[in-house]
Parts: C-alpha cells; structure tokens; sequence
C-alpha cells in the first residue's frame, strides 16, 4: 500500500517570502506519514529544494522542455533540472495542454525526457465538462493514458505518477465526488493493468482539482486514490499543512 501523496502546484504564483514562511512551518510541523511534494515557478525551484529538507518536502518543477540542450531560448531541459537538483516534475497539466498547446505527443516526449534523466514525472490527465457532458470522460482519459502506455515499457511506467484531474475541477471550487473520483481511477488502474498485465507497475494515482482540506480524507479513503494534486489551497501554508495532516491519517 502507498503512503498518501501530496503535491502541490503553485502555477505561476508565489513569492520568496512564502518559500521561507512554508518552509519553516513544514521543518516543525510536516506530518511524517504523508509524503510532500511542491512544484514551483522554475525560478524558485533550487532555492526551494535547498530550504526544505527533502524528508519533509520534495521539491521540483511545473514543466520541462523535451528537447536535447541547445538553441531554445527561455526553455529548460531535463539536464538543467537536473543540474539544481530537481528530482520531480509535473507534466501535462491541463493549463499546459489548453493555453499552450501541449499535445499527447509532447506529453510523452516530456515524460520520457525524465525518466531518461531519473525524475520523476508526475503525468496529468483529465476530461473538459464538454467531454463529460457528452459521456466522453473516460475515453478521453484513456486517450491520454494509452499515448503513454503505447510509448512506456511496463519498467519505464514504474516511475510514473498519474494525476486524475478533471478540468471542469480546476480552480473552479468544484470538486468531483468521491465516487466519481474513485470511478475514473479505477478505470484508469484497469486501463494500465489491461496493457501491461502482469508486469503492471503498481501505479501512484492522484487526484485533482479544487481540494481544500475539508474534502480530502472522504477522496483519500477510495481504494484507488493515493493521494491529492493541489493547486490554489497548496498557496496557503495552513491549508497546506492541513491537507497533508489530514491525509496522513486518512489512509
Ligand atoms: C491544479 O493546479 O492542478 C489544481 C488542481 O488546481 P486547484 O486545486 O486550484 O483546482
């Protein structure tokens, strides 16, 4: 069984005061039984690793480039990340995918482009309320999953972490029920297994989308939810911390 995962996503948001005011209050009071992760603007991220100690906070990056190092002004790549000690990084969120174009094939490059450089990519997925009006969620989301999985060997996909995030649920105050939550994990859990059959990596799934604290155990306790991506609420350390209390003791 997984210990629950928290990882929050800061987006383009933040400052350097709250890098140190998170900071401190997680060296007292991280709940040891949670693990932590927070995805910072790329700006912050080697300050950040240096002032959590990673037993309490891992931090990493937003977005990568999947390119090789070169000519490509204002991108990052793997290596760089790297070079600061970045171990983590999220990859198609679905800001990157509908602002800037980012498409399945890109997802895939970004997340192979970590696995290559042992970091760990923390993949998101989900469905528009168009594609869940029109009963579509579930085919959309295995879209996304099966251009990973037709690209992964089973070896590669341990290293994989799967965020649930629907996007009608993100930053829109509403979160999705925990059963529909658990729905679409289980589906996705199904998917993987299905492809990979026995070799199936026992795959982390996150959900995601407008999680506050006082939503999170009822998410937590789904057999196929291991944990939370939090955007807004992860901008509010006593929130934060909250949310990881709660969900070191929701599993
Ligand atoms: C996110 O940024 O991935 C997210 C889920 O945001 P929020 O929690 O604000 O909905």
């Amino acid at each position: 069984m997984h210990r629950p995962l928290v990882a929050g996503n800061w987006k383009m948001n933040g400052s350097k005061s709250l890098l140190v005011e998170m900071a401190t209050a997680f060296r007292s009071r991280q709940p040891a039984a949670c693990d932590t992760w927070l995805l910072l603007p790329s700006v912050f991220v080697e300050s950040g690793i240096k002032q959590f100690s990673a037993a309490t906070v891992q931090v990493g990056a937003q977005n990568l480039n999947w390119r090789l190092p070169g000519a490509f002004t204002g991108e990052i790549d793997a290596s760089l990340l790297k070079e600061v000690g970045c171990r983590i990084c999220l990859v198609g969120h679905s800001e990157r995918r509908q602002i800037f174009g980012e498409t399945d094939d890109e997802v895939v490059k970004k997340t192979k482009a970590c696995i290559d450089h042992d970091i760990q990519p923390l993949v998101c997925v989900g469905e528009t309320l168009l594609e869940r009006q029109a009963g579509e969620a579930q085919q959309i989301v295995a879209g996304q999953i099966g251009a990973l999985m037709e690209a992964l060997t089973a070896a590669q996909m341990a290293s994989v972490i799967i965020a649930y995030e629907p996007i009608w649920a993100i930053g829109t105050h509403e979160v999705a029920s925990a059963d529909d939550a658990q729905a679409m994990h289980a589906e996705i859990r199904r998917t993987l297994k299905d492809f990979y059959g026995p070799q199936c990596p026992d795959t982390r799934l996150l959900y995601g989308g407008s999680v506050r604290a006082n939503g999170v155990k009822e998410l937590l306790e789904q057999p196929d939810i291991n944990g939370v991506l939090v955007g807004g609420a992860s901008l509010n350390t006593n929130e934060f911390l909250e949310i990881c209390n709660t969900a070191a003791v929701a599993v």
